[in-house]
């Protein structure tokens, strides 16, 4: 009799979502006048950069030819875009890597989703709290969160609560943890990690033979030069830490698929190095990212994609802006939003977050995302986002300094 992996039994269904997406319809029904602004969507709403593009179709074109053809790739990915990644993200920092250090692939969901597989089934959990709900859920769905209890946390998971108080930078746990998930820039906080705080996460990590899994999907809209765009800018970083980074957020890739996972060789654990056992893992269950995308991801990094892109960054941090000190001139508190398209609204009294969502839905037309769906410490806060188009975005803040000014 096949049973089925009752692990997916423990997850939290995806209520809030499902409920968020039903109320935005129900109101679109009952009011279908209304002007909907949806900042809360965690997409990017530019077009690719031309140079990408160009790169793509010059790539479709070598393979309308015999001579040019290319099938199955490296699982691990071209050598031209690993080069194109060692030198624009990491020699360019003072970080050296070697290619095969860098499994290129088509997503960082998955990978960050997927690193668990290659860890002991009873390692101990750390997540921040709110987080990015991948992390847990692949955790949940392999057998390491224990029962979920009535505070909505699982019961062998170690919680790093994110607040205003700590500036959003976790404390170290008090209980072992073995697997780390950090991320910043964070979301859906939008705040960062220093170097002074990586740098206590990696001596913690040294001392207790834990992994930091470092989620650094947003490093490209890093905006104060002080913050460390890898966790391997920190030395010692690379006996201990995953790093996972994405050309979603950074070149408009969420559509094409592209991102990549660094595993260095100076990583062990029981003897054995993670980047053997990431690799085959990899070669066994994945086949590589499309030889066209690939073209496109390292076009990223040429002068005029280089350039392109970061002016989409720049219209994104510039909506950022726009929300931050609009908020702040309403009298409210925010974070985020410097070094992401994030903005952390702390919500006025003790309003649950979903109550002000509707609250926003109905009186502004402007849409949200409530803290609590990342998280029970990301209950009272409110995610905006970046991503949406100027004139929108700054009408959406023109509603809500209106109504709540
Ligand atoms: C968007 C995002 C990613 C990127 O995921 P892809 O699968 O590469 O599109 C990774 N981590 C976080 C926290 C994100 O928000």
């Amino acid at each position: 009799m096949a049973q089925i992996n009752f692990n997916y039994d423990a997850l939290s269904g995806n209520y809030l979502f499902a409920e968020i997406a039903r109320k935005i319809s129900a109101y679109r029904a009952a009011h279908p006048d209304a002007k909907i602004i949806r900042l809360g969507i965690g997409d990017v709403t530019l077009p690719l950069a031309p140079a990408v593009v160009a790169a793509m179709h010059e790539a479709v074109d070598e393979l309308s030819r015999a001579a040019s053809f290319h099938g199955y790739g490296p699982e691990r990915g071209y050598d031209f875009l690993a080069e194109a990644i060692l030198q624009g993200e990491y020699r360019s920092r003072g970080v050296d890597l070697d290619l095969d250090e860098i499994f290129i692939s088509d997503g960082s969901k998955c990978d960050v989703g997927n690193i668990q597989e290659i860890f002991a089934p009873e390692s101990v959990v750390a997540v921040a709290d709110p987080v990015y709900p991948v992390y847990l859920d692949s955790n949940v769905m392999a057998g390491r969160a224990g029962t979920k209890q009535s505070d909505g946390h699982y019961s062998s998971i170690v919680y790093l609560p994110c607040t205003a108080e700590n500036n959003f930078a976790p404390s170290l746990p008090s209980r072992k943890a073995d697997l780390i998930y950090l991320c910043s820039p964070n979301n859906p906080t939008g705040e960062v990690l220093s170097v002074e705080e990586l740098t206590k996460w990696v001596a913690y990590a040294r001392e207790n033979d834990a992994v930091i899994l470092y989620d650094s999907a947003y490093s490209s809209y890093i905006q104060d030069e002080k913050v460390p765009h890898s966790i391997y800018e920190i030395p010692g970083a690379k006996e201990v830490a995953v790093e996972f980074k994405s050309f979603s957020k950074t070149a408009g890739f969420t559509g094409v698929r592209c991102a990549f996972t660094v595993v260095p060789k100076a990583l062990e654990r029981s003897g054995r190095k993670l980047n053997d056992l990431w690799n085959r893992r990899q070669c066994t269950k994945f086949n590589g990212a499309s030889y066209i995308v690939q073209r496109g991801a390292a076009a990223v990094y040429s002068p005029a994609g280089r350039e392109e892109t970061q002016g989409q960054i720049a219209y994104y941090m510039e909506n950022a802006r726009i929300i931050r000190t609009g908020l702040e001139e309403a009298g409210f508190t925010c974070y985020g939003g410097r070094n992401a398209p994030y903005i952390w609204w702390r919500l006025p009294g003790k309003i649950p977050s979903r109550v002000f969502f509707e609250k926003l839905l109905e009186e502004c037309q402007v849409v949200g995302t409530p803290g609590v769906g990342f998280g029970p410490c990301g209950e009272g806060y409110l995610r905006l986002t970046a991503f949406g188009e100027r004139e929108q975005t700054r009408e959406a803040i023109g509603r809500i300094q209106k109504k709540f000014a």
